[in-house]
């Protein structure tokens, strides 16, 4: 895997300035970056205000490799997880009373505060709070000692593909009034959502009361999410594949035998198309999800193992030992940076100037 951060501090910079012409900060999102401190390096040097992380083991790497920046966990802690939140960060997202009132107990046994941002559900049926219970979940975390309430926060588009818009939207802005009025206080931190929220952001909609967009996949694959276009401007390549060719045999497109299941239970449906010319690449849903990965033009990946990834190559042959680029979509890239058995090789120095392509 290569990843080139010269791209990514581009990508970064780009939506820190845009963004930043309307009154919104960047939560860099490091979570599909498994802890690397180049990467979340590579963020703060481009201006994001802070970092974000869904597992407290990748906010530890990141503390343990020095990198100079706010942390904060943006899924919800686990109770069993709470001591090591209040040790590591300064404040979590989080949607349930049970686990604040346990936070607050661990915060005053360390003698440490913990802020808390509370998600609110607004569609997309994944985390958060049900607007209508959000005060009373408010009113009892201002009592709880060593608690801190630091605003509030939506996440769309991501179980259901619910779209961030000025309707959804307002409704958070207009919680965010209901909050001040009813206790009296400043929500500090109004976090709109995530890259899905860019479209929406940047459409010159207004903006109301939201401050903050939490951004991971717009940053290092240069894509919005919700049709998954290129953004204007940004590097869509910053993160490359690279896997090496193990075996070239032609052979019939049809399987032969009686077909059952194969090692992932499905039931492959295959078409007659002749005999073809197929390479193995060293490389598995182990290590990626074949469904999204990307090769130039003329490459067909055909099928994947946990270990053999199967592609025919309509222009060339594909030579033992050569290598094969692809383009990574989200859960492809996920995936590849938690396999051990994908080398990964940071570029600092930028040859190559394919912006926006
Ligand atoms: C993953 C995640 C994000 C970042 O989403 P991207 O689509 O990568 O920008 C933001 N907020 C929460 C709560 C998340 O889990």
């Amino acid at each position: 895997m290569e990843i080139d951060l010269i791209k990514i501090n581009h990508n970064a910079r780009t939506l820190v300035e845009r963004l930043g012409q309307c009154g919104i900060s960047v939560t860099g999102v490091t979570k599909a970056a498994l802890g690397s401190e180049e990467i979340a390096a590579t963020l703060i040097a481009a201006g994001v205000k802070r970092l974000g992380d869904s597992r407290i083991e990748n906010i530890k790497a990141m503390q343990l490799a020095e990198v100079p920046a706010v942390m904060v966990l943006i899924r919800s802690p686990m109770l069993s997880q709470v001591e090591q939140v209040v040790a590591c960060v300064d404040a979590s997202f989080n949607t349930e009373i049970e686990v604040i009132r346990a936070l607050s107990l661990e915060a005053q046994k360390a003698d440490r505060h913990h802020g808390v941002i509370l998600m609110v559900e607004l569609g997309d049926l994944r985390e958060g709070i049900m607007p209508e219970d959000l005060l009373g979940i408010i009113r009892e975390s201002l009592t709880l000692p060593h608690i801190d309430f630091k605003g509030i926060g939506t996440n769309l588009a991501c179980r259901s593909g619910v779209e961030p818009d000025r309707r959804n939207m307002a409704i958070l802005t207009e919680l965010v009034y209901m909050i001040e009025k009813t206790f009296d206080l400043r929500v500090e931190i109004v976090s709109g959502g995530n890259s899905a929220n860019l479209q929406w952001a940047l459409s010159g909609a207004a903006i109301g009361r939201i401050n903050d967009l939490r951004l991971g996949e717009a940053i290092l694959l240069g894509c919005e999410t919700l049709q998954r276009r290129p953004i204007p401007g940004l590097y869509t390549d910053a993160i490359t594949l690279t896997a090496e060719v193990i075996e070239v045999k032609v052979k019939p497109s049809l399987p032969s035998g009686q077909i059952s299941q194969n090692a992932f239970g499905e039931k492959p449906v295959t078409v007659d198309r002749g005999q073809v010319s197929q390479a193995i690449l060293a490389l598995g849903r182990q290590d990626i999800d074949p469904d999204g990965l990307q090769a130039r033009k003329g490459i067909d990946i055909k099928g994947a193992s946990s270990d053999h990834l199967i592609v025919e190559s309509r222009c060339e042959d594909l030579l033992i030992g050569s290598e094969v680029v692809f383009r990574l979509n989200y859960s492809a890239l996920v995936r590849a940076m938690t396999s051990p058995f994908v080398a990964k090789v940071y570029d600092s120095c930028s040859k190559s100037c394919s912006n926006g392509e």
